[in-house]
């Protein structure tokens, strides 16, 4: 999300009133899938592979705007799928941004310029187009002849009619310093605020060579951060996370700071993973077992360096250790000598492969309610 003023004060105070009450955890971003139905088919994506009873279901806007309420975050970020296809997506984000919600709606770009006219600029509201790299990175990661150009004319589009707008870049492994950095002097050009995360790997996606560990995220981060040196980029994380992805610090991540409402309820235990799911909020938080999950406790989780992980456990960090924060700030991301000491493996449990069982018991409560609903029908019809 773009940090305008307005919006790190209003987080700050949240997280200040938040800390004051001597909460434990407590979300900053509600991460709101409306859908899983998507117009492209990413190869590193893990979000879309569900069968057509899945991904034709769709959150409505009242249940989106309950989420908002129940969950209670300062921000919500809008992924999916392809949040454009909902068709009340105008409805769900003016309800949201009717809430002073900052809200950042996440889109691959193909339906942007169709669809600018159901949402008005307000400070509140960003879109955050997925754009991966130049051009022949791009569209090989969308899969996409093209993919690029009609992003970057969204954008545009999107920008000319008064919208603030920023990229969410998605680095895999294979993806040269040198280039990410030549993409990042472009968003300078294109007036846009980058959000950027290695892939996480998920289990679903198609393709499974290309992820990056840990120790090559954080050589391939010092080398990007080190060719920014008196650049303009606008990265919009906290320099504590950017320096995080560089090496400088070990974190263990914190998942309920982004936690996940979709079709299938609020996502135990984050947006990345899907291992059960709680019917609130409030049972989200009471239920979820934390502590067997993030990196040195869970396989799945050995080289998570993802944002919506780990941004929330910066932001911890800066407020307990203000000092630290302003020496990171005063020297910017350190990108060479060593590396803060990894967090151990040796006594993470083996990953589970609950997939298909959580897909087969959906389908199955979709099946019983539409039954239910066609029962419904058929007796105010008699
Ligand atoms: S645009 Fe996003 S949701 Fe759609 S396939 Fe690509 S990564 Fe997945
Ligand atoms: S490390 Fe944390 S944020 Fe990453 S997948 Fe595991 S639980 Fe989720």
């Amino acid at each position: 999300m773009s940090v305008s003023l307005r919006q790190k004060a209003v987080v700050g105070a949240y997280v200040l009133k938040q800390r004051l009450a001597g909460r434990k955890r407590y979300p900053l971003v509600l991460m709101l899938e409306p859908l899983f139905r998507c117009n492209l088919a990413c190869f590193g994506c893990g979000k879309i592979d569900y069968p057509d009873a899945i991904l034709n279901k769709r959150l409505s806007v009242q249940e989106c705007l309950d989420a908002v309420e129940e969950c209670g975050a300062p921000m919500v970020a809008i992924p999916g799928g392809e949040p454009l296809i909902h068709k009340e997506i105008g409805e769900i984000v003016s309800g949201i941004v009717a809430r002073k919600k900052f809200v950042s709606l996440c889109t691959n770009a193909l339906l942007l310029e169709k669809k600018l006219h159901l949402f008005k600029p307000s400070p509140y509201l960003f879109f955050s187009v997925h754009l991966d790299g130049l051009k022949q990175h791009h569209d090989k990661s969308v899969c996409l002849e093209g993919g690029f150009e009609k992003a970057v004319s969204a954008i545009k589009a999107a920008k000319a009619k008064g919208f603030t707008v920023n990229v969410n870049c998605t680095i895999f492994d294979g993806h040269p310093a040198a280039d990410v950095a030549e993409f990042l002097d472009l968003t300078v050009e294109l007036g846009v605020g980058v959000s950027i995360s290695p892939g996480y790997a998920y289990e679903r996606a198609p393709d499974q060579e290309h992820f990056l560990n840990r120790r090559k995220t954080k050589e391939l981060f010092r080398n990007i951060f080190a060719r920014g040196k008196g650049k303009k980029w606008n990265l919009t994380h906290s320099g504590m996370f950017l320096d995080f992805l560089a090496g400088n610090q070990e974190f263990h991540c914190t998942p309920w700071g982004m936690p996940t409402r979709n079709i299938f309820g609020w996502q135990k235990p984050c947006y990345l993973l899907g291992e059960g799911y709680a019917k609130t909020f409030k049972e989200l938080m009471e239920t979820t077992d934390w502590d067997s999950y993030g990196t040195g406790r869970y396989e799945k989780c050995a080289n998570c360096m993802a944002h919506c992980g780990y941004e929330a456990t910066a932001t911890e960090e800066i407020m307990r250790h203000p000092l630290k924060a302003l020496g990171v700030a005063w020297r910017g991301v350190k990108t060479e000598g060593p590396m803060a000491p990894e967090i151990s493996l040796k006594e993470q449990r083996p990953a589970q492969y609950v997939f298909d069982s959580q897909v087969q018991l959906r389908l199955s409560e979709i099946r019983a309610n539409e039954a239910r609903e066609k029962a419904a029908k058929a007796a105010t019809a008699a």
